[in-house]
């Protein structure tokens, strides 16, 4: 029988701390600058575009577009050999920002670029929840 290999949990961080909380409640939370109304992602503790530490925390539309794409079909460690093939894409969200994620809920070869997505979910433990792209309903 295979050896079961489970998958690497992200450590939340203090900066990290509030993207992992919304996740957990299955939102998708970014940062925005109070100053200029910029969002940003990943997490920092200055806005990336006018340098204010006035950046707070925001539940998003989970809604973007697929920018990048590329079908994992060789695992990058056995705790993922059950997944291939995956997709892991770049979705430019219409905040701005983009994230490098997965798309799922469609078959590989059917992901494009300009593809309309939004968020979903895959709990891997009780505090840590995933935050993926499926095709936008
Ligand atoms: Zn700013």
């Amino acid at each position: 029988m295979a050896e079961q290999v489970s998958k690497p949990i992200p450590t939340p961080t203090l900066e990290t701390r509030p993207y992992w909380e919304g996740c957990r409640q299955h939102e998708l939370r970014i940062q925005k600058c109070a100053v200029c109304a910029h969002h940003q992602f990943y997490p920092r503790i200055y806005c990336s575009k006018c340098f204010s530490d006035k950046v707070e925390w925001v539940k998003i539309s989970g809604r973007g577009k697929v920018s990048s794409f590329t079908i994992v079909r060789r695992p990058v460690s056995p705790a993922f050999k059950d997944d291939v093939p995956y997709v892991v894409a770049l979705v430019t969200l219409e905040e701005g920002p983009t994230m490098m994620t997965n798309v799922v809920g469609c078959a590989p070869e059917k992901v494009e670029i300009g593809m309309p997505v939004e968020v979903t979910f895959e709990d891997w433990s009780d505090e840590i929840s995933i935050a993926k792209f499926r095709p936008a309903s």
